[in-house]
């Protein structure tokens, strides 16, 4: 297992984290719980691999993670570093300490490693977690309730520079991966500055399939022989990347992870490069379907027609099925997220007298409509 400093905390954390979003359930629906004898296997496993970092969150897993990291963090005979979280839009301090209350009960452990502000993001950090919850995050500190201050964090690397710069985290937990690289710079910066840079979803949540693979793995055929194992791969190549946590659902997930994470090969710059160059082809790929440019709207019928496009891109190019199916679903339900799905089109035919892309959107719309709710496209 490689392991590596985390910033400045004075933890020795191994390189791949255990993520635990993703544990395997039982039962269904809202009344799911976590199948505990087969997470509590699947963590012990990675625990005895090397892996000694594992997070987790009070609403993962029907509320139901926290108990079972617990469980398999009390029963394993040596240390671990547990991280969890406490949302960040409050400015209740009661309910702040009730969460955390909680959480150490569910986990059933003195004290937590290393205690993150859920999802910060530039406005939450001006509002609420500097004015309000950086005094409580230092009582629970000054109590050893917490050991260590981190942010996840979800914004621009700007966003991220200025909350390296305030000094307030120690550790600060980002979305990076093979498809999704805009914190790059971010993360370097704060790794140069002594920050724990943690990152989440290395393979893509868990599902980065990408539907042209045999070009993918021909980047470095040495590497990997799955797309899934050449991502965690890439990300564990970056030297500002102390942590990578991958969110693990299954004992053949464990298996691969951590087989990658025992073996010290990094990419070479020039797989690197030669990655990204089949990555680039990729994006060019869905830009020839669609570009997002956005002239074919307004639809009267209100139909999101760039947003249904993307969805069914991050499908059939990227291979992601899952959280595109999701995504799609989800479609105007969402105040963030506004729109109609493709059959509320009325088959007025505006909308393609003004895309420059010269794209059948009505017949795409119904492809796309179908294709994401086809259950089989998971
Ligand atoms: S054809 Fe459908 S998607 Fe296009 S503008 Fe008319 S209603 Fe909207
Ligand atoms: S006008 Fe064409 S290319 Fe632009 S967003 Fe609409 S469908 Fe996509």
């Amino acid at each position: 297992m490689q392991y590596a400093p985390l910033g400045k905390t004075g933890l020795r954390v191994s390189r791949l984290g255990f993520g635990a979003m993703r544990l395997p359930m039982t039962g269904d629906g809202d009344q799911a719980t976590v199948d505990t004898d087969v997470a509590i296997a699947m963590i012990h496993r990675a625990f005895a691999a090397g892996v000694n970092y594992i997070d987790t969150a009070v609403g993962y897993c029907n509320g139901d993670s926290q108990r079972v990291v617990g469980e398999a963090v009390r029963t394993w005979g040596r240390p671990i570093v547990v991280s969890t979280k406490n949302p960040c839009f409050t400015r209740d301090e009661s309910e702040w300490w009730r969460t955390l209350e909680q959480s150490l009960e569910r986990l059933g452990l003195p004290r937590i490693d290393v205690y993150h502000h859920h999802a910060v993001n530039g406005v939450s950090f001006d509002e609420f977690v500097l004015p309000h919850m950086a005094a409580w995050m230092r009582k629970a500190k000054d109590q050893g309730l917490i050991k260590h201050i981190a942010c996840s964090f979800h914004d621009t690397n700007d966003v991220l520079r200025r909350i390296v710069d305030s000094g307030y985290p120690e550790v600060i937990t980002v979305q990076y991966n093979l498809l999704d690289r805009r914190l790059e710079d971010g993360i370097a910066y704060a790794h140069e500055r002594g920050i724990g840079v943690v990152v989440m979803g290395p393979v893509g949540g868990g599902r980065l399939g990408v539907a042209d693979s045999a070009a993918l793995l021909s980047a470095a055929p040495s590497a990997a022989r799955r797309v899934p194992e050449l991502a965690l791969r890439f990300v564990l190549s970056n030297p500002a990347v102390d942590v990578a946590l991958s969110g693990m659902s299954a004992m053949a997930h464990v298996e691969e992870n951590v087989c990658v994470a025992s073996d010290a090969r990094l990419l070479t710059p020039e797989e690197q490069q030669a990655i990204c160059g089949q990555l680039e082809r990729l994006r060019k790929m869905s830009e020839l379907y669609c570009t997002g440019c956005g002239y074919c709207l307004p639809c009267p019928k209100g139909v999101a027609i760039p947003k249904i496009f993307e969805r069914y891109n991050l499908g059939r190019v990227w291979g992601l099925w899952g959280p595109a199916r999701q995504a799609y679903r989800n479609l105007g339900t969402l105040a963030w997220d506004p729109g109609s799905r493709a059959d509320a089109c009325s088959d007025c035919g505006l909308c393609e007298s003004k895309c420059p892309q010269k794209i059948p959107i009505r017949r795409q719309l119904k492809e796309a409509h179908e294709a994401l709710l086809d259950s089989k496209n998971t």
